[in-house]
């Protein structure tokens, strides 16, 4: 759908700020937190970047979640392709997984209607340095 289409939707003004805030979550392959997304803006103080992303919550069009427990929250459209991500526990770099592990549970008396999953372990340089660094030990 349509940016602007989503917003007047969601009974809001399609505002530059909102259209780019969309624009720069629609392009990322990953959840973007206010920094990421701030980063990506051409001066928008990350304050603005904050409102708007807590609207587009508010209005059901971003989910927002932490990973890891971490206080930091990551955006992500609602809506987009199912996805889960893979995350380095050693130097919390974020990869998109392409591929849904989960099998839909059946649960008597529940309508399931989605998941969570994260998935945890190294990266390829993390895991290289760990393995350099027990031959040391050894
Ligand atoms: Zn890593
Ligand atoms: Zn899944």
């Amino acid at each position: 759908m349509e940016i602007n289409k989503i917003l007047s939707n969601a009974g809001l003004k399609c505002t530059g700020q909102r259209i780019k805030v969309m624009e720069i979550l629609t392009a990322a392959d990953l959840p973007m937190s206010a920094e990421n997304i701030h980063a990506l803006t051409d001066g928008m103080s990350l304050s603005t970047v904050y409102r708007i992303a807590e609207k587009l919550c508010e209005k059901g069009i971003l989910s927002k979640n932490t990973i890891r427990d971490s206080d930091k929250f990551y955006y992500e459209l609602i809506g987009g392709a199912h996805r889960h991500y893979a995350i380095c526990l050693s130097c919390g770099q974020m990869r998109r997984v392409n591929v849904c592990p989960v099998a839909a549970p059946d649960i008597d008396g529940f309508t399931v209607t989605g998941h969570k999953l994260e998935i945890y372990g190294y990266c390829a340089e993390c895991e290289r340095q760990k393995q350099t660094a027990k031959k040391r030990v050894l």
